[in-house]
């Protein structure tokens, strides 16, 4: 079965029905699924018989026809983030060892991509809009394990590994995505995300691509470019929390944005917890409920609510169609008590979206999975009674155990940022002697000149949650450190 049944459609039949449909659009460049056929499948023959390449993945039309065209060729693509400095492209190179690098004519290249062959990826988009359109490459088809992608996890938590993803895994979490939100080739994205992550790239690019529907990609978020879209017959919008965040703070402002929210049928959030502030500030102002779900590069998408469920603040609904999913420690222990009452273990998923394995890892891969196949996530969690996963946090950094009991970080985390003095907030554990770890805050204060204290904060947590949950201390800073997808690094801040 074809990856992308519309592209394979328009190319053998340029001249029928769903040919002249728009598939993606940046900025003011555009492609339908013929002209999209016609600029893919020549650069698809070019890279045949390359062992890996890599793409210099800029939020651009130009990656975009890249990624679909290393998928016909049956060539894994090297997605590359063109932030990352010259250490981690460094080390993504020689990892994954591309034999070329695919970029836009003009893309200045770093040097750590030095000795890549290059190959420009001119997409011609009046030309393509021409009768050159008719293509007589043949899109054929390739293995469902056959690697698509490798992309490289966040680094939130140590350096990037290089996460494996076969075709099938690609088809089975957006089919999957495509059940529980009803997706169907009629819906229009609004995307705003970086393309170099399963995020952005596969959910956001190759998900409306299999849908034969389309995307709109902002280049740059912004809400002026949310609510235009729209308000223009976008249907659905993917962010993470810090677009969310932005959004919620624009709302009071800006009617127009919120009259485009309330008429979208989906809004999803995903690769870092939604505050459940900012989630509540959306649904009063718009009506409407943002959808979390919850996935990883390792695994794809694993957990969502139904486009006719009910999205709760802080929870990130139930398993997708056919993904198994567990909280478990090892050991025949199936969850560990003490979690406010409630059972938390670690989330493990089994299922057709899962990756292969890390490249050249094979200890970290061996590590990853239990014998009977489940992966183990890292991440922690609890489930409310009716089954919606609520996630309290990684167990590495998230977790906290202090005076006997086990505090996750998330809520804690979202009570603080309901205090009108705070802008950001993170939570960690520090060794103590007394309580074996305490709670400290990390701020980014509202209005700097006057912060709240730490005093008036460790009371309105206690309020809020309980006293054992209150911060032990706070510390000011002007941001919090936030990797390219906004996500909060931990490791990062400026421990003492
Ligand atoms: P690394 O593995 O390199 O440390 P990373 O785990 O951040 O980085 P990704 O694979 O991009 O890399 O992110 C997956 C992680 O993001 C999940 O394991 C989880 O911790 C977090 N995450 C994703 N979606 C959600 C969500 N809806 N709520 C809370 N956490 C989420
Ligand atoms: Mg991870």
């Amino acid at each position: 079965p074809a990856l992308f049944p519309a592209l394979t459609e328009a190319s053998a039949d340029p001249d029928g029905p769903g040919a002249h449909r728009p598939a993606l659009r940046f900025g003011d460049r555009s492609l339908t699924y013929r002209e999209l056929a016609a600029a893919a499948a020549p650069l698809a023959e070019r890279v045949t018989g390359a062992g890996r390449i890599a793409v210099w993945a800029t939020p651009t039309l130009e990656t975009a026809v890249s990624v679909v065209a290393a998928l016909l060729a049956g060539v894994p693509a090297v997605p590359l983030n063109p932030k990352s400095g010259e250490s981690e492209l460094g080390h993504i190179v020689s990892d994954s060892a591309p034999s070329l690098v695919l970029a836009a004519p003009g893309d200045r290249l770093p040097a750590a991509l030095g000795g890549l062959e290059r190959v420009d990826v001119a997409v011609d988009v009046r030309a393509a809009g021409s009768s050159r359109a008719t293509t007589d490459h043949a899109i054929t088809d390739h293995a469902p394990e056959a690697p698509a992608l490798i992309v490289y996890t966040s680094g939130t938590t140590g350096p990037p590994k290089g996460a494996v993803i076969p075709r099938r895994a690609v088809a089975t979490t957006l089919d999957a995505l495509a059940d529980a939100w009803q997706w169907t080739g009629d819906d229009v994205l609004v995307h705003g995300l970086p393309l170099f992550h399963v995020h952005g790239l596969i959910l956001g690019i190759l998900g409306p691509l299999r849908r034969g529907g389309s995307v709109r990609h902002l280049g740059r978020f912004e809400t002026a470019g949310v609510a235009r879209e729209l308000s223009e017959g976008a249907t659905m919008l993917f962010g993470v929390p810090t677009m969310y965040h932005r959004i919620a703070e624009a709302l009071p402002d800006d009617p127009a944005l919120a009259k485009a929210l309330a008429r979208a049928r989906l809004l999803v959030s995903g690769s870092a917890a939604l505050p459940v502030h900012d989630h509540e500030r959306i649904a009063a102002a718009t009506g409407r409920r943002v959808i979390e779900r919850y996935g990883m590069t390792e695994t794809l998408m694993n957990t969502s609510v139904r486009a006719d469920g009910e999205p709760r603040a802080g929870t990130v609904g139930v398993p997708l169609p056919g993904v198994e999913l567990r909280l478990t420690e090892e050991d025949g222990v199936t969850a560990v008590e003490a979690y406010d009452g409630e059972s938390v273990g670690e989330i493990q998923v089994r299922g057709p979206n899962l990756f292969t394995e890390y490249l050249n890892r094979p200890d970290a891969t061996a590590e990853a999975f239990t014998e009977d196949g489940w992966f183990r996530t890292g991440d922690m969690a609890v489930r409310d009674p009716d089954g919606y996963v609520r996630i309290v946090g990684r167990k590495a950094t998230d977790l906290i155990k202090s005076g006997g009991y086990k505090i996750g970080a998330g809520e804690i985390e979202n009570a603080l940022l309901e205090h009108p003095g705070v802008r950001e907030a993170a939570v960690t554990g520090e060794p103590d002697a007394d309580l074996g770890e305490r709670i400290v805050a990390w701020i980014v204060p509202a209005a700097p000149q006057s912060p709240p204290s730490a005093e008036e904060l460790a009371g309105h947590v206690a309020r809020r949650l309980a006293p054992h949950k209150r911060p032990r201390a706070v510390r000011y800073l002007d941001s919090l450190p936030r990797n390219d997808m906004g996500k909060i690094m931990k490791r990062a801040l400026p421990h003492d």
